[in-house]
């Protein structure tokens, strides 16, 4: 069981995911991590253990996703903390759940992609880092998760569009909009 949450819109994204992530801290407090896209691009912060009492050093983004980690795959350890991103840095996922099927689609992807975490969750942004050359990105996705097995859900960010994209089966996942705000 783990935290994640993922925010789009006008206010200070990295703030707004970090106070989703204190109230959802229940759902996992062994490591935590935050990805936002600022003023310099990509910017990550995670550590082991429970979240702080507040975060500092990113700069005003409008796209920023989170997790607060419960470990089932891969010890506790900030290599293991999500967010985790694919070889290009084009993907970054935050997830909830397991997929049971991680190893067959790690073997099939690796010597193509390094993994840098001994985690499940990994597999999401190599595979869409490897298919999305071959079709468009709601066609990987598709296939994404037409193949994995369990019960997931999960947030990717892709820094090259600025997309935010979610999905779940099995897992709880809620979807809050309102003008300008995803
Ligand atoms: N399976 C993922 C991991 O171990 C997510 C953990 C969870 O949802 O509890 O990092």
């Amino acid at each position: 069981m783990c935290g994640i949450f993922g925010y789009r819109g006008a206010r200070d994204a990295a703030q707004i995911v970090f106070c989703g992530l204190r109230d959802l801290q229940y759902r996992g407090y062994d490591s935590w991590g935050i990805a936002s896209i600022g003023r310099s691009g990509l910017e990550v912060q995670k550590n082991t253990g429970a979240l702080p009492g507040q975060i500092k050093g990113f700069t005003k983004s409008h796209l920023s996703i989170g997790h607060t980690r419960w470990a089932t795959h891969g010890g506790v350890s900030i290599k293991n903390s999500h967010p985790h991103i694919s070889c290009d840095k084009r993907f970054v996922v935050v997830h909830n759940g397991i997929i049971e099927n991680a190893r067959q689609i790690k073997s099939q992807l690796q010597g193509a992609h390094v993994f840098a975490s001994d985690t499940d969750t990994e597999v999401i942004v190599h595979y869409l880092e490897e298919n999305v050359s071959k079709r468009s990105f709601m066609n990987a996705m598709k296939d994404l998760i037409a193949i994995i097995m369990g019960h997931s859900a999960f947030v990717v960010l892709d820094c090259k569009t600025q997309g935010l994209y979610a999905y779940r089966s099995g897992s709880p996942l809620v979807l809050g909009r309102r003008e300008g705000e995803l």
